[in-house]
């Protein structure tokens, strides 16, 4: 294994921080993996994992059994692990411009298209190459004003050239669950099952550009593009993994969600030896357009009546609102039915704040449909 450091871009004199990529197998002998944990700098879930990744990938790595190349970021996000207020941790956005860690990662099709046409032909494969070669040139070539425009140019440049992304996040309280984009919906099902997934999140380009979504969509927006000029595959699963919630920090989840990563890495041939049956699904894929926020329409304390993983029906009262002033109680009753994913913990809401989601089977929003 390599261990490269990647400078960003400094904010401050003095001030520097890096970015540490663990670097196993062989470039071009058999598919890239790209795996990073806590882009959002406090959801440890996927910290804690790869640790575990990394043990065992150390094991397998000695033992001459990694066939093509995994990349593993064990921390993402160096901006964010150092973002403290009051004792509590901010990983989610920004404090210096309040953006979002995973949003907002540059688009470099059309440039990379432009790039790469004259040496596309009608082999997949070598379209494929090509395509990559000139995203990551592009990637490479853009210019960086800021610290976090540097990390996301880094983490792009490791991993846009991937077969496999993984990216690892929590929610609050929650299920393990996936996003991925629609075009990559059954290259994700393998995934879904290795991982004992509940759900998958499926969405076309779902707004504001998230880690993933900037990993996948070149592909299908490049075979809209090219049209029925030049055969364009999806060549890239990038999926973000919800590791349960905030606090879900333990070795057995850990291990066992590093070892079934790794068995999904034997299915897809990057690492050698008998590969483990594909499990039953335990989940099932739906629209992310239906996927839909409980809000508090008051504030006060919340408490919830319904566990995240249950099956529920519209109308179900899943949480209570209650101002301790007026002894008011409010409930908040599910929209439809679905599975309660995941919800806050915080148990003090503000007027408007949502709580839980619940995922039902049919599209009903449109427009950006990720939260903050
Ligand atoms: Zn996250």
């Amino acid at each position: 294994m390599q261990i490269q450091k990647h400078l960003l871009l400094s904010p401050a004199p003095g001030t520097q921080r890096e970015l540490v990529s663990l670097h196993y197998g062989q470039p071009g002998r058999g598919p890239k993996v790209y795996i990073q944990a806590s882009l959002h700098a406090d959801e440890l879930p996927g910290m804690l994992t790869a640790w575990h990744l990394r043990r065992q990938l150390d094991a397998l790595e000695a033992e001459g059994l990694i066939h093509g190349e995994i990349v593993l970021v064990p921390m993402a996000n160096p901006i964010g692990l150092s973002q403290w207020f009051l004792q509590m941790h901010q990983g989610r956005f920004e404090l210096l411009s309040g953006e979002n860690f995973n949003r907002h990662y540059p688009d470099q099709i059309e440039a990379a298209a432009r790039a790469a046409e004259p040496q596309l032909s009608q082999d997949a494969e070598h379209n494929v190459r090509v395509l990559r070669a000139a995203l990551k040139a592009a990637v490479q070539a853009q210019p960086v004003d800021t610290e976090l425009q540097s990390l996301r140019r880094t983490l792009m440049g490791l991993s846009c050239d991937a077969d496999v992304v993984l990216d690892l996040h929590c929610d609050a309280q929650a299920v393990l669950h996936l996003y991925c984009e629609t075009p990559a919906a059954a290259l994700c099902e393998p995934l879904a099952r290795y991982l004992g997934s509940r759900l998958t999140l499926l969405a076309t380009d779902s707004g504001d550009n998230p880690f993933d979504e900037a990993c996948s969509q070149v592909w299908w927006k490049w075979a809209q593009r090219f049209g029925d000029r030049f055969p364009i595959p999806q060549a890239c699963l990038a999926v973000t993994v919800e590791l349960r919630g905030q606090a879900d920090v333990e070795h057995p989840l850990a291990e066992q969600d590093a070892r079934n990563i790794l068995n999904y890495l034997r299915w897809r041939g990057v690492i050698a030896g008998d590969v483990p049956p594909m499990p039953e699904a335990v989940g099932d894929a739906r629209p992310l357009a239906g996927s839909m926020p409980i809000k508090a329409p008051v504030a006060g304390v919340l408490t919830f009546l319904r566990q995240a993983g249950e099956t529920v029906h519209e109308g179900d009262v899943l949480a209570h609102v209650i101002d301790p002033i007026t002894a008011e109680l409010t409930e908040l009753r599910s929209p439809v039915d679905g599975l309660l994913f995941a919800r806050d913990n915080l148990r003090f809401v503000t007027a408007g704040a949502r709580v839980a989601k619940v995922a039902g089977l049919n599209a009903v929003r449109s427009g950006k449909l990720l939260g903050a």
